[in-house]
């Protein structure tokens, strides 16, 4: 067999001395602005090494908070200190972005207290109360405390309804030697208001809420993380603007830590050994095209429509247009779609889902006399094409992208 393929790769010199530091998964054990929360949740865990019940908690913030990296820091620290005066905890950890019904975490859970294949649960087939009660079974007869994460739970919420939240926050009555306590995590601020009063009271008995980093922490959270690169192969300037973004974009350290390798990756592209502000830049743009392109692809018809009249608008250097002046052009892009148009109360809807999506922006203003309404700019860059991506995966869009369109604010 010749040499392998990897071989000259692996060997080669570049900027990253251990690239592993800057994915999502790593979780530091220095976590610096976060010692609030840690303690938040420490307070309310320590209770489980005494066989007590913990409460039940909810984490909230936005996506790049550090909620999963702390509450995964939490429970290590929590099983290790178990293990060392033989107390009897379990932690169990749910991405309920993967696992999102009712019956796939209840199953899950079940799994993961029994290692024995013979008595796995099934993925489908059963009835959610057998499920249900077969994890309750399996829970008392092992004892000890169970601390169950959620996390993303949000997620599940919207998807499947808040049941399953009931359900596992209804257990501690019926144990006669287990305990335990849920720990939902959820990106939306908004989420409790998607619950069941009751679900919510029994389940938010303590909130924690991450407030989004500012550019001064991230600069800290990223300097903590240079390990992963060599030796002064950053340029001044480089930390700084990657943590600017990373604040720009709502406080996100993930964003801020995705920049920073990225702006690594386009220096060694270029067989550079210093990483400049100016591959942070490349590198911002490389992020949002990777992260826009699936976004727009797998966008409904109406919204690609409504998304496209935003884009003939930038187009043309109109900025800052009104719901009135979108749907005009909407009108015109299902006719050639060959498309009945939505009402305008429906292109309200979509106009901020996109905005969800981080496609656009949809800022609601004030008026005056005249009352609110919505002003509206496309996110895309400049350097992405979109049409042409709606197009690849939608041949409607085909006719609509090539017809011309009159705009009302290009007379502005
Ligand atoms: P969330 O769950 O709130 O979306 P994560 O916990 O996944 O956010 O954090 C995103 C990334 O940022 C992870 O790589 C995490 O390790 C890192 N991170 C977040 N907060 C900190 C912090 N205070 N110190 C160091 N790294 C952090
Ligand atoms: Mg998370």
């Amino acid at each position: 067999m010749s040499e392998n393929i990897f071989k000259n790769i692996h060997n080669e010199p570049g900027l990253f001395r251990n690239k592993e530091l800057l994915r999502h998964t790593h979780i530091p054990n220095r976590l610096p602005h976060r010692n609030g929360e840690i303690d938040a949740l420490r307070r309310n865990l320590v209770e489980a090494l005494s066989g007590n019940i913990p409460s039940n908690m909810i984490l909230y913030g936005v996506t790049g908070a550090g909620k999963t990296a702390v509450t995964r820091f939490v429970l290590g620290q929590l099983e290790e200190k178990a293990r060392e005066i033989g107390s009897d905890v379990s932690t169990t950890d749910i991405n309920c972005r993967n696992i999102d019904t009712q019956y796939r975490v209840l199953a899950h859970l079940g799994n993961s207290i029994i290692d024995d294949f013979e008595e796995k649960i099934p993925f489908t087939g059963w009835p959610t109360d057998k499920v249900y009660s077969e994890l309750m079974k399996r829970m008392d007869s092992n004892g000890g405390v169970h601390v169950i994460v959620l996390d993303e739970v949000d997620h599940l919420v919207k998807k499947s309804g808040d049941d399953l939240l009931y359900n596992l926050t209804s257990m501690n009555t019926m144990f006669r030697n287990a305990r335990m306590c849920v720990i939902g995590i959820s990106n939306d601020l908004t989420f409790t208001e998607h619950l069941d009063p009751r679900v919510r009271s029994r389940l938010g008995q303590e909130d924690v809420f991450f407030a989004p980093y500012d550019a001064n922490q991230l600069q800290e959270i990223l300097r903590n993380r240079l390990d992963a690169l060599r030796e002064s192969c950053v340029n001044d300037g480089v930390i700084e603007l990657c943590a600017a973004m990373g604040a720009r974009e709502h406080g996100d350290a993930r964003r801020a830590l995705d920049l920073l390798r990225a702006s690594a990756e386009e220096a060694e592209r270029e067989n550079g050994d210093i990483i400049e502000t100016r591959h942070v830049r490349i590198a911002h743009n490389r992020l949002e095209r990777d992260q826009m392109t699936p976004t727009i692809s797998t966008l409904p018809l109406h919204q690609k429509l409504v998304l496209f009249s935003v884009l003939v608008h930038d187009r043309r250097g109109v900025r800052r247009i009104s719901t009135g002046e979108v749907y005009q052009v909407y009108k015109q892009a299902c006719r050639n779609a060959n498309s009945i148009p939505l009402t305008a109360r429906r292109i309200t809807d979509l106009i901020s889902n996109l905005d969800m999506l981080g496609l656009i922006s949809a800022n609601t203003i004030s008026r005056g006399r005249y009352g609110r309404s919505k002003e509206i700019t496309s996110c895309i860059p400049s350097t992405l094409d979109a049409a042409t991506i709606m197009v690849k995966s939608d041949d409607t869009m085909s006719p609509v992208i090539k017809a011309t369109y009159s705009v009302q604010g290009s007379l502005r």
